[in-house]
């Protein structure tokens, strides 16, 4: 009769303590990853993991054809904006192909309170783990799952966690889509990296961080998205989608977020 009460305090007592030894261990391992992430005095390593987000033969198709080329883009492209901002790294990004994966991650919850949050956190870090078991060192590489959908329809939101190094990008299974999917991925790396959103309500850029040229005469249209705004300004309250990486850039405070100037 006495021991039971004694047994149901001990498991109070250590689920908190437990999940207190995952949080300080994860910050431990985080607090490395945002320093060694952000050195750039070597390429900083990507893969991609596809997913089939639809389970349909034409994802998997898609799938199929992918190769390392299909991301090379991401590499020259941010080659060209370090040469821009004279990071003195010919090679920020090295990034390739990784093996399918064959599970879906877990989607990001539509209740935005700070529990629900940190617990999406727990479970993405829990599901990463899962799926990419080797032993290569994750202080340096940044993990991305896209999960490739066939269907033209609005598509979850993409997300870059800095702490884990992980994103998670819906993308479409479609050659036409490549390069805009191209885009979404290096946005979500930047992310991983400490870059942050620079757009407002319904995706217009927020003037001036959110412009790829806030100086430009006359200011509209600009001639570039700014990678972390992801659309081209025509006018205040107007923009349009980049087609592709040639058609952004990063600016300074993007620049500053990852740690390519002071
Ligand atoms: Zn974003």
């Amino acid at each position: 009769m006495g021991k039971r009460p004694l047994k149901l305090l001990s498991f109070n007592f250590l689920r908190p303590t437990a999940l207190f030894c995952v949080m300080l261990t994860i910050l431990a391992i985080s607090m490395h990853q945002r320093v060694y992430s952000r050195l750039w005095h070597e390429p900083l390593d990507v893969v991609v993991y596809p997913i089939n987000g639809d389970s349909t033969l034409e994802t998997h198709n898609y799938i199929q054809s992918l190769t390392h080329d299909h991301f090379a883009e991401i590499d020259q492209w941010m080659s060209r904006e370090a040469k821009r901002f004279d990071l003195g790294q010919p090679q920020p990004l090295r990034t390739r192909l990784g093996e399918q994966v064959k599970s879906h991650p877990p989607l990001l919850p539509e209740n935005e309170s700070i529990l629900a949050i940190v617990w999406w956190g727990l479970k993405i870090r829990w599901w990463v783990w899962r799926n990419t078991p080797d032993s290569e060192s994750n202080l340096r590489r940044v993990r991305v799952f896209v999960s490739y959908s066939s269907e033209d329809s609005q598509l979850p939101h993409s997300v870059g966690l800095q702490k884990g190094l992980i994103g998670v990008v819906h993308a479409f299974s479609l050659d036409s889509q490549t390069s805009q999917n191209n885009i979404v991925i290096a946005h979500e790396i930047l992310h991983t990296v400490g870059a942050t959103d620079k757009y407002g309500f319904g995706g217009q850029p927020i003037f001036p961080i959110g412009y790829a040229n806030a100086s430009r005469t006359p200011l509209h249209p600009q001639r570039y998205a700014e990678i972390m705004a992801g659309r081209i300004p025509t006018s205040s309250y107007s923009a349009y989608m980049a087609s592709s990486l040639k058609s952004t850039r990063l600016n300074r405070l993007t620049a500053r977020e990852i740690a390519w100037i002071d």
